[in-house]
């Protein structure tokens, strides 16, 4: 089957490689309808992430289910299935607390790879949700988003706790922070302000929710968030990034009492502890529990009430992943879909 395999910064090669099997019995495997380029996958393509060996890469699926272990008990051969980038039993205490992305017994997708023809799923009863009825292509794009992107917005307005009466701003113009504009629109927040200087990203802004859009950053980027929030603050803020610059915005947008909802993957953050100190806002993050919110979100999206598919903006076939990863290196696609 053909695998996209990362062998150095900027080097992602499609090769073929062997087709997964059940190695426990807990385990499925699932042939992928599509697959998907993440921004995380850009810290490694950009060096920024330490490659160690050729790095099979994806960590995002919709798929249908194509072989089973002997202990899966929910479901069957032919079940169109959506996961979460991290595999979890959803049973332990930290999987009932709504926290399945640090399972006690997870196991990180990305360490086996779904930009695939076929991929492994570890604890496919506890990881997998079964997806009903036949979704139209834009449901299925939609469903794919929901595997991460949309899971991960929606986890981040959640975290900052975005709803009625309340201002919310976004940090962070990709998926994500796309993503966490339409969940914190579908969560009630009266006021969305997203942080984005290109055109496109704030027009897909305004098309999920957002109410203002701020091209500032920094000090100017603050102070025009305090402008727009009678000098207050935002009550929420997502953050989507994961950089130093990103978090320092996020921080000093929230008001004190505040709430910010961070699930940028941090690279080289460091918090000031006074400045974090006199902040005086709530930080909530990490890779989010994105099994937590599937069950939700494919309803939303099955009954058509939203549709984040539209953040893919470029499809190409598996064989053109090279392609995917430079058009998004490059800012040219906001989010790329991989058919297979
Ligand atoms: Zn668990």
């Amino acid at each position: 089957m053909r695998a996209v395999i990362m062998h150095a910064p900027g080097d992602v090669r499609v090769e073929n490689v062997d087709r997964p099997a059940i190695v426990e019995p807990t385990d499925a495997v699932i042939r992928l309808t599509a697959a998907c380029i993440c921004g995380s996958d850009l810290w490694p393509y950009r060096g920024i992430e330490r490659l160690r060996r050729p790095t099979r890469m994806g960590h995002e699926y919709l798929g249908v289910v194509d072989e089973i272990g002997a202990d899966v008990r929910d479901l069957a051969v032919g079940d169109l299935v959506v996961g979460s980038f991290v595999a979890s039993d959803n049973t332990c205490e930290i999987c009932e607390a709504g926290y399945q992305s640090r399972c006690v017994h997870q196991v990180m997708m990305g360490s086996i790879g779904t930009q695939a023809d076929y991929a492994r799923i570890p604890l496919a009863d506890g990881t997998l949700v079964k997806v009903p009825g036949e979704p139209t292509p834009a449901q299925a794009r939609s469903l794919l988003a929901a595997s991460d992107v949309l899971g991960t917005g929606w986890f981040a307005a959640v975290a900052a706790e975005a709803g009625p009466g309340r201002t919310v701003a976004v940090v962070g113009d990709g998926a994500v922070g796309l993503l966490g504009i339409l969940a914190a629109r579908r969560l009630g927040a009266e006021r969305i302000i997203a942080m984005s200087r290109h055109a496109d990203r704030q027009a897909l802004a305004r098309r999920f929710g957002a109410t203002d859009i701020v091209e500032e950053r920094g000090e100017a980027g603050v102070q025009r968030i305090k402008e727009l929030t009678g000098g207050y603050g935002a009550h929420s803020t997502i953050e989507a990034v994961g950089t130093q610059e990103a978090m320092e915005q996020a921080i000093h947008v929230t008001r004190p009492g505040g709430h910010v909802g961070f699930v940028g993957v941090s690279h080289g953050v460091q918090l000031d502890g006074l400045d974090l100190f006199f902040s005086s806002v709530h930080l909530h993050g990490g890779p989010a529990p994105v099994r937590r919110f599937l069950p939700e979100l494919i309803d939303l999206i099955m009954t058509d009430q939203i549709d984040p598919g539209v953040v893919f903006d470029l499809e190409l076939p598996i064989e053109d992943a090279a392609e995917g990863y430079r058009a998004m290196d490059e800012r040219r696609a906001t989010k790329v879909l991989l058919t297979v």
